[in-house]
This record gives structure tokens, sequence and C-alpha cells, in this order.
């Protein structure tokens, strides 16, 4: 048993030690510090971590680690029901006091409700604290004192209401326990995939605090100010790529807000995509039944095509071979890299749910498994978005041209060259389009449609209006 304090501060999805307030107020309490990791994925079924997220956490949960010891501690692993870890880890160090960082998915809410009301019922202090949101969702309300639905409203209340950003230093030094218990290794976990597929996520990304602060700063210095004008191009690396980082809680959106004031030109535009985050935490915190079913209930009697019906297009699709190059690009995008550009998860989100007519969840699902950035609240609402059912949904006679968006967003065919290497060397004129082409242009470029690469599995003409239909169906009911 220790004399001194000792707090155990729980790690879940705020794997960071600056601007992290439940650290900071653990450290005020005085005494010692237990940084904590417990591996408990049944906890937040339906929605325990995807392959890529768990990819991603390994790397992130290491970088932690370090990042502990360099101060005179480490992250403590253990496994198991998150009440009885921390119950006997109470017991065994006699810890007084446990500190976390709220969630707002469902799972999660209920679960650190009886988490809190257990141990406090054990005499235990419990402490948790706001490490991932600027506002939590609790604190917008409407003017009639609703949640909103709508984003710009949403907006200007939240851009209205944001303080100049302070961000607290992480902590030089953080006294250990004397007695530490025994910890599980890492590669205990078995966070990485079996497979050889994440091969190639390294080359991407840096998970943990460290990358997160270096993209932020280079994204700052050299891509910020053209943010607004280069954001929808897919070739040209223009976003900040924080999202997995953010949704890892490696960065907090108050450091990204300062950092932009380093910048130069309008950070407006950038903030308000944090904007949409936020409004997406909102819209799960209140309606935390649109993970699985549509916001707008009309919707829920949608005719979708039946699981028997589609399973060999879903798959096509979700190996990047509908024969729509930008689409494949994106979904190859995802598969190789872990991420796709917001303008292409739009486009390939659309040809699913519209001219494929699968239902969202099926698309949802995937990005889940596959997303590193995959989070509950941005994965639901830009689901709901593109199918039309969300909230500020995109209106249902919104279909997407994939071919007139590559034409415009990626002219010439750089995104789609890089991912599709076996359509690199069409002319710009035939990229968007192959089965336009005409066979010279096709066999010069050593293009052969159905061979080396897939026919559209699909009309784009007659499908949009199948998907009008459809809507106009349930437009009626
Ligand atoms: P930037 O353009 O640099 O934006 C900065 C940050 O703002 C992002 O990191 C992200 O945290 C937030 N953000 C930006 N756009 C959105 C948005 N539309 N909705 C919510 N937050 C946003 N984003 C995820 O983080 N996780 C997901 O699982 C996810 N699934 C999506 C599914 C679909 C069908 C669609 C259309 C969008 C989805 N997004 C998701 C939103 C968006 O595509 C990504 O946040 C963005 O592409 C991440 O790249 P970035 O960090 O360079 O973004």
């Amino acid at each position: 048993m220790s004399l001194k304090p000792l707090s155990i501060v729980w790690f879940r999805r705020d794997l960071r030690l600056t601007d992290n307030p439940t650290l900071n107020a653990a450290m005020a309490h005085g005494g010692t510090v237990l940084p904590l990791y417990i591996d408990a994925p049944d906890s937040e079924a339906p929605w325990a971590p995807g392959g890529a997220s768990r990819w991603w956490l390994h790397h992130s949960l290491a970088a932690l680690d370090q990042a502990l010891r360099q101060r005179g501690n480490s992250l403590l692993i253990a496994r198991g029901q998150p009440l009885e870890v921390l119950r006997a880890l109470c017991r065994e160090t006699g810890a007084d006091a446990v500190f976390w960082n709220r969630l707002y998915e469902p799972a999660a809410i209920a679960r650190d409700t009886e988490i809190k009301a257990a141990l406090q019922e054990d005499g235990i202090e419990v402490h948790s604290s706001n490490g991932t949101l600027w506002r939590e969702p609790w604190q917008i309300r409407t003017g009639g004192n609703e949640p909103y639905r709508v984003f710009t409203p949403f907006w200007r209340n939240l851009a209205a209401q944001l303080p100049e950003p302070r961000v607290s230093a992480a902590p030089e030094r953080m006294a250990a326990p004397e007695r530490v218990p025994r910890s599980l290794q890492l590669k205990d976990l078995d966070l990485l995939p079996s497979l050889g597929w994440a091969g190639e996520f390294l080359a991407h990304w840096q998970p943990g605090e460290a990358g997160a602060l270096e993209l932020l700063a280079g994204f700052v210095e050299t891509d910020l100010g053209s943010y607004r004008s280069q954001r929808d191009l897919p070739a040209v690396d223009a976003s900040s790529r924080l999202s997995a980082h953010l949704h890892f809680g490696e960065l907090s959106p108050q450091q990204v807000q300062a950092a932009t004031r380093r910048g130069t030109g309008d950070a407006e535009p950038y903030l308000r995509q944090l904007g949409w985050r936020e409004f997406a935490h909102h819209l799960l915190y209140h309606y935390p039944h649109t993970a699985q079913a549509p916001l707008n209930p009309k919707f829920a009697a949608f005719p979708w095509r039946r699981a028997a019906d589609y399973g060999e297009e879903l798959r096509a699709w979700q190996r990047g071979r509908t024969g729509i190059p930008i689409v494949d690009a994106g979904m190859r995008q995802l598969w190789r890299s872990g991420w796709m550009h917001n303008r292409v998860r739009m486009l390939v989100a659309s040809l699913l749910t519209k001219n494929l007519l699968i239902p969202w969840q099926e698309g949802a699902r995937w990005f889940w498994d596959t997303l590193l950035d995959a989070s509950l609240a941005n994965n639901t609402m830009g689901w709901q978005w593109v199918a039309g059912c969300g909230a500020d949904a995109a209106p249902y006679f919104r279909v997407f041209n994939p071919v007139l968006q590559s034409q415009k967003f990626d002219a010439h065919g750089v995104y789609i060259r890089r991912w599709v290497p076996e359509l690199a060397r069409l002319p710009d004129d035939a990229l968007h389009a192959p089965w336009l082409a005409k066979p010279a242009v096709l066999a010069q470029a050593g293009v052969r449609l159905g061979q080396n690469y897939p026919l559209p599995i699909m009309d784009l003409a007659t499908s949009r209006e199948r998907a009008l239909a459809a809507y106009a169906q349930i437009k009626a009911g």
C-alpha cells in the first residue's frame, strides 16, 4: 500500500500528455499517478474498434508509454472488464481516485456511468473531464432549448462561444507509484492484424502525440492558407490528415485552434471542419440510435436491396473494382493507406447507397473496419448525410455523378493514376470513364476492360433513375 495519494488515470481516446485535462487534474490531486490502459473491446460493443483502428491504437499506446517513460512513469496495460480491473487496481495499490476524459458513444456512456457509481460506492473518488471537444454535446442548444439538427446555426452558436484557446503543457516529470502492479505487454493485446494488410500504413502515418504535433505544425505552416481552395482536390495533400490523431485524442481541438493562430490566412474554413466533428458528436449523443438506424424515421421504410442480392457488388466496391475509376481509387487508397480523401468518401458512399441501393450501414461497417480514423460519430454522420437520411443531409435527389466529379476534382487524373495504376497510361480525357473510350485508345494504354480493369458494375444513368424512384417512394409515403 502506498501512503501518498495515488491516482489512476484511465487513458482511453486521449492518448496524449499535452493539454490533457484529466491528467492535469490527477497531477493536481497530489501524490503519484498510475497511467492505465484497459483493453476491453467488448465493453464498446457493437462498435468495438475495427482492424485499422486497432493497428493505430497499438502504435499510439507504444508512443504514449515511451513519453511516460521519459517522465519517470510508464503505461500499465491491463485486460478485462474495466470495472473489475479498476477495482482490483484500487485494492492492490491503495489508489483513492480515478480520473478519465469523457467519451460520447452510447456504449461508453453506459459503461462509464455504471463504473463511476460503483467506484464511488467503494469510496473511490471519480473525476471525469472533457478532453475531446470544444464544447460537450449538452452545452450547445437551440434558442428553443433543443439539440441542433442543422449544421450552420450549430456552428454559429459554437463559434461564438469559443474562447481564446489555452493549451496546457505536458508535465515534465510524473512520479510513479512506489510499487507498480504487473503490466501486460502491448503485444499481448494482439492489436496488429495478422495478415500483411497494414504493411503500408507506417509509410503514411506516425501514430502518437509526437507524430500528431509534427503533422499539425507542418499543416499550419504550409497548407492552412490554401486549405479553402485546395481541400477538395484528392491528389493534393491539402487537408490536415489529422483525423486519426484527433480521434485517438493525440491532440485536442484547442491545440489545433491555438496552432492555427501561428499560421497565415483565414483559419475559419478549417476550424469549421472541426465544427463538423463537434456536430457529429452532438448528434450521436442526442440521437444515440443513429449509429444503427436513420435519423430521419421515414427512411426506415426505404426500399434498399436485400443482402442476398447485392453481395457481389458490395465486394466489388470494397475491393475497388467497380469499374468507376475515381471510386476504385478511393477504395484502394482506403485499403492500402487506411484513409480516404473527404471528397472521395462522399463519392464512394453515394455510389454505394444511391447507384447500388446498398444500405448505408454496409458502407459504414466497412469504413469502421478499414479507416484508421474510424469514429462512430463522424462515420455515422458522414454516411447518413450522403444517404440523405441524416441531419442536414444532402437532398435525396442529389446523386453525385462520379465521372463529372472526377473530371472536376481530379482533372489530370493524378489521384486515379496513383491508386489505379492499370489505367495510368490512359489519356486524361479517357481516364474518368474508360468504358466510353475508343477501343484503339484503350488498346494503346494496355487497358482491356473486363480483363485487367472491370467494366462498370452498373449503368450510372439508369441506376440514378432507380435511386430517384426509390427516394420518391418514401418521400410520398
Ligand atoms: P481536414 O479537412 O483537415 O479536417 C480537419 C478535421 O476536421 C478532421 O481531421 C476531422 O476531425 C474533422 N472533419 C473534417 N471533415 C469532417 C466531417 N465531414 N465530419 C466530421 N468531422 C470532420 N471522419 C472521421 O474522422 N472519421 C470517420 O469515421 C469518418 N467517416 C466518414 C464517412 C463518410 C461517408 C464521409 C463522407 C466522411 C467521413 N468522415 C470521417 C469525415 C471526413 O471525411 C474526414 O474527417 C476527413 O476526410 C479527414 O481528413 P483530414 O483530417 O485531412 O480532414
